[in-house]
């Protein structure tokens, strides 16, 4: 895997891909507003009578006709050598973007066992030491996923619609002397693949998820997992330190969609906020600005040392494919668009 990613151009990509309709009983499964141009990375988005919206990404996967293999194996096979690269020293992002039902967390949990599979399995030959930490941001607060649930009152009612356990501490952010940011979540050592998945299976649970009009378990917080990958090549008497981020980000819908108030409100809001700051981070980035308003939200200020100098990014855009959503869809694109281009 050394320097596989020299054959990868750019370190920020932006892909997207499609959740297929629901199949309702029947068989019908509704309107479809998304085509994919020859080629494979164009996504024609068409419901308004203006002409097809078009956007252009580095990879879409979909079963639609042109586009690339939306199995798992056809996606690890594009996501690996990036998500790998953290063996080599390098810090790396995913993110999946996207309204809730989209996809993001069904995406995120794939490619996660995928990668630490992979990961596992091709570090034979490496002295390594892998550790696992697992946040979330809620309402700009960081909270630690795998803090031991005994700890933390009323955890069995978490997830349960309009119960959350304001008790639980939220973590320190902080800037070190390097001008570094830390944060004190806990870190677990981990051996394989297995140990990993168990992690954020009991992490997710204790999730902040809310009921809103448009999905049970909608997301109202971004869940980070943090991969950090210690490797020595006694061969080559070198030693790398990398990190792998895997970000599940909180639903990109706006406000009228879900018709939230109150607490839910607030909760948008804080959500608008922060992926708003991804987006103009990304699009810095992207324009090699030398200004990075990373300190704009938590989550870009978490991520920074992963987002900048020589890291690699990958945005996945999550997108319905039917044309009820058609509206929110364009939302997504664009952001997808302006991250990647501007
Ligand atoms: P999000 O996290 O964006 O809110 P989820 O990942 O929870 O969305 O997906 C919503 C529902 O759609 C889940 O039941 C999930 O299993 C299903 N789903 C998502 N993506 C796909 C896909 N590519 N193929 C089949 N089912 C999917
Ligand atoms: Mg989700």
């Amino acid at each position: 895997i050394f320097n596989k990613m020299l054959t990868m151009q750019g370190r920020l990509r932006v892909m997207a891909r499609i959740r297929p309709l629901e199949m309702k009983e029947g068989g019908g499964g509704g309107q479809r507003c998304l085509s994919i141009a020859p080629g494979g990375d164009t996504i024609m988005l068409d419901f308004d009578h203006n002409g097809a919206h078009k956007f252009r990404f580095d990879k879409v996967f979909s079963h639609l006709p042109n586009a690339h293999s939306d199995t798992e194996h056809g996606i690890a096979e594009q996501v690996l050598p990036l998500a790998l690269s953290a063996m080599d020293g390098y810090n790396v992002c995913i993110f999946a973007y996207g309204q809730t039902g989209s996809g993001k967390t069904h995406t995120m949990k794939a490619l996660t066992s995928i990668i630490c599979r992979k990961l596992f399995s091709s570090r034979e030959g490496f002295k390594s030491k892998v550790s696992v930490s697992y946040t979330e941001i809620y309402n700009n607060e960081v909270r630690d996923l795998l803090r031991n649930p005994k700890d933390d009152h009323g955890r069995s009612e978490w997830g349960r619609v309009d119960k959350i356990d304001h008790n639980v501490p939220s973590l320190d952010v902080r800037t070190n002397s390097d001008g570094k940011v830390e944060v004190n979540s806990i870190s677990v050592r981990i051996t394989c693949a297995e140990e990993v998945e168990d992690l954020v299976r009991r992490g997710t649970e204790i999730r902040s998820t809310f009921s809103t009009d448009l999905n049970k378990h909608s997301s109202r917080s971004h869940a980070l997992l943090t991969i950090t990958c210690e490797v020595e090549n006694e061969w080559a008497g070198l030693k790398y330190c990398g990190k792998l981020n895997l970000v599940d980000l909180a639903g990109s819908e706006r406000l009228s969609r879900s018709n939230t108030e109150g607490d839910r409100l607030k909760e948008t809001q804080f959500i608008n906020t922060s992926l708003a700051a991804l987006g103009n981070v990304m699009s810095a980035l992207a324009k090699d600005q030398a200004y990075i308003p990373y300190r704009d939200s938590k989550l870009t200020m978490l991520l920074s040392d992963s987002l900048s100098g020589n890291s690699k990014v990958l945005m996945m855009t999550c997108i319905k494919e039917g044309t009820e959503e058609a509206s929110e869809t364009l939302c997504s694109l664009q952001f997808g668009a302006r991250a990647k281009r501007v």
